[in-house]
C-alpha cells in the first residue's frame, strides 16, 4: 500500500485508484494524464506487459466517461532493448488508443533516445492523423531544429524544461538559459501551430507567457503540471478556463518516483518531513 505521505504524487498502485483519483481531480475540472510508473527494462517480457497494461487502461478510460489519457515512456515500451522493441510496442498502445478514443502522449527521456523517439513519434502522428502528442525539452540544443521538424505534424507537442542531465556539448546547463531557450522555443511553437501546444511547466512566469502567446497568435493551449505540485493553481486555471491537465503516475513502482519529487525540490521534501512529523 503507498503511505499517505506519497500518495500525494501517486494516483495509487491499481488501474481501479488511479481512476478514483481522475473521478476527484475532474471534479475540479482538471483532467488527468495517467503514465503506468516503470522504466529502463532490460527484459523484454517487462516491456510486453506494460504495453499490455496500457491496452487494458485505454480500453477501460474509453468505456467511462472520464477525461483522461495516457502517457508513455520509450524505455518502458523497450528503447533500451531495441528501437524495433519500442516501436511495436508503441504502435500497439496507439492503436488501442485509436480504437478507444483515448488520446496517448510520449514521455521524451534520455538524448540518446531523442531520434528514436522522434522518428517513431512521427511516423505514427502522420499515419493516424493526430491522437497522440510528443514531449520535447527545450534544455537540449537541438529542441528548435525538432520543433521544425514537427510543426506539420498532426497530434500535439508539450514542451518541458527537460528533466535529464546532459552534457555541456548537447544541452543547455544553465538555468537562465534553460529559461531563455523555453520561452523562445514556446513562441516558435504559438507562431507556427495552430493548435496542440501543451506547456509542460510549473513555473508561473511560462504558464502566463503562454497566456500572452496564445492572444497575440490565436493558437489554442494546454497546461500540464504534476500530481502534487501546484495543484491550487492547476484548480484555479481550470476554473479560469484554461485547459489543465495533471500528469498522475500510478502503479507498484512509486517508490523511485516518489523519491526523485522529494529530491528535485525543497518545497516537496519539507511536506514530507511535516506529514511525518505530523505537522
Ligand atoms: P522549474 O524551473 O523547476 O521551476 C520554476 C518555477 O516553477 C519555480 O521558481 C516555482 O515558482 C515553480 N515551481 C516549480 N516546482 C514547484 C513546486 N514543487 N512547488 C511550487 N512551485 C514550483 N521532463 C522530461 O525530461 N521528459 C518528460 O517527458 C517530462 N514530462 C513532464 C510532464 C509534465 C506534465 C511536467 C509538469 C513535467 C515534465 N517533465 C519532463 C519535467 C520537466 O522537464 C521539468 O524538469 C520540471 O517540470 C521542472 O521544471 P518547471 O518548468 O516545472 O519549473
Amino acid at each position: 500500500m503507498i503511505p499517505p505521505i506519497a500518495s500525494r504524487f501517486v494516483a495509487g498502485e491499481t488501474p481501479a485508484a488511479a481512476f478514483d483519483h481522475v473521478r476527484e481531480a475532474n471534479e475540479d475540472g482538471v483532467k488527468v494524464i495517467l503514465n503506468l510508473l516503470g522504466e529502463h527494462y532490460h527484459d523484454r517480457e517487462d516491456a510486453d506487459a506494460d504495453a499490455e497494461a496500457y491496452v487494458s487502461l485505454l480500453r477501460d478510460i474509453g468505456n467511462t466517461d472520464l477525461d483522461a489519457c495516457v502517457s508513455v515512456k520509450p524505455s518502458q515500451l523497450g528503447i533500451d532493448i531495441g528501437a524495433d522493441v519500442f516501436r511495436e510496442h508503441y504502435r500497439r498502445v496507439v492503436e488501442a488508443g485509436d480504437e478507444h478514443g483515448v488520446f496517448v502522449w510520449c514521455d521524451m527521456e534520455d538524448a540518446d533516445t531523442t531520434d528514436a523517439t522522434l522518428d517513431a513519434f512521427e511516423g505514427l502522428a502522420r499515419e493516424f492523423g493526430g491522437g497522440v502528442g510528443l514531449c520535447v525539452q527545450a534544455n537540449l540544443r537541438r529542441t528548435r531544429e525538432d520543433l521544425a521538424r514537427l510543426v506539420d505534424v498532426p497530434g500535439k507537442i508539450r514542451l518541458v524544461k527537460g528533466a535529464y542531465d546532459e552534457p555541456e556539448s548537447i544541452a543547455y546547463t544553465d538555468k537562465a538559459d534553460v529559461n531563455e531557450a523555453y520561452r523562445e522555443d514556446l513562441e516558435f511553437l504559438f507562431k507556427e501551430r495552430e493548435a496542440g501546444i501543451a506547456v509542460g511547466s510549473h513555473d508561473p512566469k511560462m504558464i502566463s507567457l503562454a497566456g500572452e502567446l496564445s492572444a497575440e497568435y490565436g493558437a489554442d493551449y494546454e497546461v500540464q503540471m504534476l500530481m502534487g505540485v501546484r495543484e491550487d493553481e492547476q484548480r484555479r486555471l481550470a476554473a479560469e478556463g484554461v485547459e489543465t491537465w495533471q500528469y498522475a503516475p500510478y502503479g507498484d513502482k512509486w517508490l523511485s518516483y516518489f523519491y526523485r519529487r522529494l529530491r528535485e525540490r525543497k518545497e516537496n521534501a519539507l511536506f514530507a518531513l511535516r506529514a511525518v512529523a505530523g505537522v
